[in-house]
């Protein structure tokens, strides 16, 4: 995953609007009205008034996070398992993450026959429960994925007819799987970064030469995964890399085309943001690392993106927010940090319906595991996840393996407490 724009794009789109001056929190459950953010600092006696753009909020009977719950993947509590059996004395505070809810991650065509057994063992624990359970996937083996970065290149490439196989092999089949649980609640994250790297990376040939199949990919993603029981979320990136408004006017964009050609907005409940990153719900470093940009939390970054997405004509979307690993702020030198930044602790536990605009604080990564290796020799390094990054802790091993040392510091921090 890489979860940063170049220096050279940022300032390209870089802006002096500021949240502080857009209007107060939604004063009735049904609307919110925001300032738009204007993309260049003018005169303030010149300046001709900006229309205000009437955000509407989501619908609270579309979220497929009310009224459930969220599915415990028995994957993610082995994991735990096996890491408490290397470390008895640490067993009763990392057994206590087991009673939280992550993403399962479908990173390549063999995961996707484990979607079956997933959706099994959720209807097992909804007939305990007696209400509905949500189970949440991310769609993650897009061809020449992580166009930006290394730590999390995929299998697929435009070289070895990966457009193909990620329709036939992987997203027709995951559709499949989807339609023959039918009666389930599903939500699916589809392709984090991928969208927002077509925003602000495009001078990375990598990223340019996959932009027409990334745009095509994720459409067919969209068209082919949306069904009752399925909601779907798009990738937002996050406030760090994307909040200045000309770049979140970028995105809006891409959002715009890539939903008209999946066949509409209303394919997709929302957005995602803060997947895999460490941007707080509120206050936080990145006003301090960050002074030009508008928007120094997630929080504030949604609000501002909602007002974005409706310059674009796209309203009524609801978000989730990433807050896995989003506990504690003040522990990255760089904003642009991304892998396994030392001292991160657990954030918010996932709920559903926590704030405005808000559909859920999930654990979109699974804490624990790993966003690279910081050994050069290891496949997949990137300079981002090694010595040379400063934030990155050490030892740790290829992306998504499990790394404990890590998931230890996550909950020795955790904040709220655990
Ligand atoms: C990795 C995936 C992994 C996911 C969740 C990503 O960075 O590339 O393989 O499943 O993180 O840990």
């Amino acid at each position: 995953m890489n979860h940063k724009t170049t220096i050279a794009a940022l300032i390209g789109w870089t802006t002096t609007f500021g949240c502080s001056g857009s209007a107060p929190p939604p004063q009735t459950p049904a609307r919110s009205t925001l300032e738009s953010g204007s993309s260049l600092p003018a005169p303030a006696a010149a300046a001709p008034s900006k229309p205000e753009v009437d955000v509407a909020l989501p619908s609270e009977g579309g979220n497929p996070f009310a009224h459930a719950r969220f599915a415990i993947d028995p994957g993610y509590v082995r994991q735990i398992e096996s890491a408490v059996r290397e470390s008895p004395a640490n067993a009763s505070a990392w057994r206590s993450v087991e009673r939280y809810p992550t993403a399962i991650w479908l990173s390549s065509i063999a995961s996707v026959a484990g979607i079956s057994k997933t959706l099994d063992d959720a209807a097992v624990q909804e007939r305990k429960a007696g209400e509905p359970v949500v189970t949440v996937f991310v769609i993650y083996d897009l061809p020449e994925r992580d166009c930006n970065a290394v730590a999390s290149n995929g299998e697929l490439s435009l070289a070895n007819g990966g457009e193909t196989r990620y329709k036939t092999e992987f997203v027709d089949r995951i559709a499949a799987t989807f339609r023959a649980h039918a009666g389930q609640r599903i939500v699916a994250i589809v392709e984090p970064d991928s969208l927002p790297n077509l925003a602000t990376n495009l001078d990375t040939p990598r990223c340019a030469a996959a932009e027409r199949a990334y745009r095509q990919s994720v459409a067919y993603a969209v068209k082919t995964l949306a069904m009752p029981n399925v909601s779907l979320y798009l990738d937002a990136a996050h406030a760090g890399w994307l909040g200045w408004s000309g770049n979140r006017a970028k995105m809006a964009k891409i959002f715009s085309d890539v939903l008209a050609l999946a066949g509409g907005p209303d394919k997709v409940r929302g957005f995602v943001t803060n997947v895999s990153n460490y941007d707080s719900l509120r206050g936080g470093d990145l006003a301090k690392l960050q002074p030009s940009d508008p928007c120094p939390d997630e929080l504030t970054y949604v609000k501002l993106f909602a007002a974005s997405l409706a310059e674009v004509g796209i309203t009524g979307k609801g978000f989730v927010i990433d807050t896995s690993r989003n506990g504690r702020s003040g522990i990255r030198t760089d904003s642009g940090s991304w892998c396994n930044v030392r001292g991160a602790g657990l954030g918010e536990r996932p709920r559903a319906s926590p704030a405005p605009y808000v559909d859920a604080y999930y654990w979109v990564k699974p804490p624990g595991e790993s966003d690279g290796a910081s050994d050069p020799s290891m496949p997949g390094f990137d300079e981002h996840c090694g010595s040379r990054s400063p934030d990155s802790a050490a030892g740790a091993p290829r992306a998504g393996q499990w790394f404990s040392t890590y998931f230890a510091d996550l909950v020795k921090n955790a904040n709220p407490p655990l």
